[in-house]
């Protein structure tokens, strides 16, 4: 489906616009996204690569081994102000995650799954009538998970403190 989506970084040196609609849109909830945003949860528009152009500074990027795949995930932030607009991944080349909080109408997409829930902070919710995966939305070797969809929404309760392995 053609959409065009703009949005850029905190500072507006940098700029991007996609030209077609997202694949999916998740709210993660793994450690990883968590650290990364330093914030309770990472919402990500999935995009073919080729659909998202980027405009005025280059972004510089940091290389993290993911512990659950062993493979790469790229941040790609703006080396200004620090805003991590994009992740792209070793597995899935044709792939390239646009933050949903740096789109200048968020709104435009709507989130299609939340994902890593065993992770996820005390304080949030999770909705009812949307997906909710326990880990990702398939095994590493491809094996669709089978999500649990809430009737009503689900507070995300205080627990004791613990080694996260994702
Ligand atoms: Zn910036
Ligand atoms: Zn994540």
């Amino acid at each position: 489906m053609s959409q065009t989506i703009d949005g850029g970084c905190l500072c507006g040196r940098v700029r991007y616009r996609a030209t077609q609609a997202p694949l999916r849109t998740l709210v993660c909830h793994c450690s990883f996204c968590q650290r990364v945003t330093g914030s309770l949860a990472y919402s990500e528009s999935l995009f073919s690569m080729d659909t998202v152009q980027f405009s005025g500074a280059p972004m510089r990027s940091y290389a993290h081994r993911s512990d659950t795949s062993g493979q790469q995930v790229f941040v790609h932030f703006c080396e200004s102000c620090g805003t991590t607009l994009s992740l792209t991944f070793e597995r899935w080349p044709d792939a390239r995650a646009i933050s949903r909080g740096t789109m200048d109408e968020p709104e435009d997409v709507e989130v299609t799954a939340h994902i890593w829930t065993r992770s996820a902070h005390s304080g949030g919710a999770l909705p009812a009538g949307i997906d909710c995966f326990d880990q990702a939305r398939a095994t590493l070797d491809g094996v669709a998970e089978t999500p649990r969809r809430f009737d009503v929404p689900v507070m995300i309760e205080p627990r004791a403190p613990r080694h996260q392995e994702d």
